[in-house]
C-alpha cells in the first residue's frame, strides 16, 4: 500500500492512532532462558510458579522468647530452656519454659508465641515475662508471603529488583525470557551533527538520537545507530534498507513532513509500504507507520519535544507490545490543573507539567513554553498533563496526568 492521503487529510484521533499501532504489533515469540543474575529488564515469557512456601517454616518477629502460651507458670517466671540463632533449628519446647529467638529464627514445635525481649526481664537464670502473650503473637507463620503453587511473577512481566527479589525468594535460578529486540534510530537531517563535533553556521546538534537512545535502553532495547542520515533520498533509501536488515524496528526522526528535503516518506514507500497520520495529537501530528521490507517502521516527527511526546505515548506502548510485554499502556492519574486557558484547542495535547501538592492535592502546571521545539522543558517536568481536544481547562479543573517515571521503563 502507499501513502493513504484518505487518512492524511483528515486528522486522526490519537486512540485510533494508537489502537492502530498496537493492532499490527507482533510481538517476539523466541525465547531464551537467562540467570536471575542477568534477567532485570527482561520480559518473562512464561509464569515463575513457587514450588516451595515462603517463609518455609513458622518463624519469629522479634528478638525475644518463644514460649506456650497454655503451660505458663501463673508467676510468669520461667526458665530459658534453649536457645535458637537464626539458621538453626529447635527442639520440642519444654512445657513451662522459654526458647531464646531471634528475628527469622524458626518456631521451635511446641511453641505458640514469640513474647519481644523488651517485654521480658532476667530474674537470675530466669526470664520474667511482664505481659501474658496471646497465641500468634510475633510469629510469621510458613507460607505467610507465598503458598505452594502460585504464580509469583507472570508471564509478559518487565523485570525489575521487585520481581527478581521474589523470584529468588521462591528459589529459582533461571528464568525464561522474551529474545531481546533491536531498534535502529534513523536521525535524518542536514543541518545535524553529534555533540562533540563542531557545530558550524546552518548546523544543530542531533539531540533526537540521544532522545530515543536512553529511551529505548531503559527498556532493555540493543540500539542501532547507523550515524546521522543527510537529506538525499538515495541515501535515506540506503539507510533505511540496511537498518531494516539489521533491526526488528526501524525508528526515524524527521523527514516525514511534506517539505522537499523529507525523503523518508518516498524511500520508505519504495521499500515497502507506508502510511502517514496526521494525528490529532500536539505536539507531534505527523507520525509515519509501515514496513520496510518486512521490519516495521515508525516515522516521528523532527521536533524534539515532538519526539519525546510520540515515542512515550505511541512509539513505546507499540515496542513493549513486541518485547512481549502484557502491560504497555502509561498509567494515568487524576491531578488538578494547576492553570487555566480559555482558548480550545482541536487536538488532544500532551503538556510537560510539574507537579505539586497545594492544600493536599496533586496540582500539575505546565511548564512555561510547550513549543515542540523546545525540549529543556521536559527536564523541569515531572510528566504529560493530557488536555482533551476542543477542551477549555480552569484552575482546579481534574486532568489525567501520566508520570515520566511510568513512562520511562
Ligand atoms: P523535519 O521533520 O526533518 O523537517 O524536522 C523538523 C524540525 O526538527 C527541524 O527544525 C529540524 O531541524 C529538527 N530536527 C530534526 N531532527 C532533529 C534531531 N535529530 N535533533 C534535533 N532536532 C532535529
Ligand atoms: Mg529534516
Amino acid at each position: 500500500m502507499t501513502a493513504c492521503s484518505c487518512d492524511y487529510d483528515r486528522l486522526m484521533s490519537f486512540d485510533v492512532g494508537l489502537q492502530r499501532l498496537l493492532d499490527s504489533a507482533k510481538p517476539v515469540t523466541e525465547t531464551e532462558t537467562v540467570s536471575l543474575e542477568d534477567a532485570a529488564g527482561r520480559v518473562l515469557a512464561a509464569d515463575v510458579l513457587s514450588t516451595i512456601a515462603v517463609p518455609p517454616a513458622a518463624n519469629s518477629a522479634m528478638d525475644g522468647y518463644a514460649v506456650n502460651t497454655r503451660s505458663l507458670p501463673e508467676s510468669l517466671l520461667v526458665p530459658i530452656s534453649q536457645r535458637i540463632a537464626a539458621g538453626q533449628q529447635g527442639t520440642l519446647l519444654e512445657p513451662g519454659t522459654a526458647a531464646r529467638i531471634f528475628t527469622g529464627s524458626e518456631i521451635p514445635p511446641g511453641a505458640d508465641a514469640v513474647i519481644m525481649q523488651e517485654q521480658t526481664r532476667h530474674v537470675g537464670e530466669d526470664i520474667q515475662l511482664l505481659i501474658h502473650p496471646k497465641a500468634g503473637d510475633h510469629i510469621r507463620p510458613a507460607g505467610q508471603d507465598i503458598q505452594p503453587g502460585r504464580c509469583v511473577v507472570a508471564k509478559g512481566t518487565k523485570l525489575d529488583g521487585r520481581h527478581l527479589g521474589v523470584i529468588a525468594s521462591v528459589g529459582v535460578a533461571e528464568v525464561t525470557v522474551y529474545r531481546r529486540i533491536k531498534v535502529a534510530i534513523l536521525t535524518t537531517g542536514d543541518e545535524l551533527v553529534l555533540p562533540g563535533e563542531e557545530a558550524g553556521p546552518g548546523k544543530i546538534y542531533n539531540s533526537n538520537y540521544f532522545t530515543l537512545k536512553g529511551l529505548l535502553e531503559r527498556m532493555g532495547i540493543e540500539v542501532v545507530f547507523p550515524g546521522i542520515i543527510e537529506d538525499d533520498p538515495q541515501v535515506t533509501q540506503d539507510a533505511l534498507a540496511a537498518a531494516a536488515e539489521d533491526a526488528d524496528l526501524v525508528i526515524s526522526s524527521g523527514g516525514v513532513s511534506v517539505g522537499e528535503e523529507d525523503h523518508v516518506k518516498a524511500a520508505v514507500e519504495s521499500l515497502g509500504e507506508l502510511m502517514l497520520w496526521r494525528l490529532a495529537i500536539k505536539p507531534g501530528k505527523p507520525l509515519a507507520y509501515g514496513r520496510v521490507g518486512q521490519t516495521p517502521f515508525i516515522g516521528l516527527p523532527g521536533n524534539p519535544a515532538a519526539v519525546l511526546v510520540t515515542f512515550l505515548m505511541l512509539a513505546s506502548p507499540y515496542i513493549k507490545t513486541m518485547q512481549g510485554c502484557s502491560d504497555v499502556l502509561p498509567k494515568r492519574y487524576t491531578v488538578k490543573s494547576g492553570y487555566e486557558r480559555t482558548k480550545v484547542v482541536a487536538r488532544e495535547e500532551f503538556l510537560r507539567a510539574a507537579l505539586s501538592v497545594q492544600d493536599g492535592e496533586l496540582v500539575a502546571a505546565p511548564a512555561h513554553s510547550q513549543s515542540s521545539g523546545v525540549l529543556s522543558s521536559s527536564v523541569m517536568s515531572d510528566g504529560l498533563l493530557v488536555i482533551p481536544a476542543e477542551q477549555a481547562v480552569a484552575v482546579g479543573d481534574p486532568l489525567e496526568f501520566i508520570p515520566f517515571n511510568g513512562l520511562l521503563g
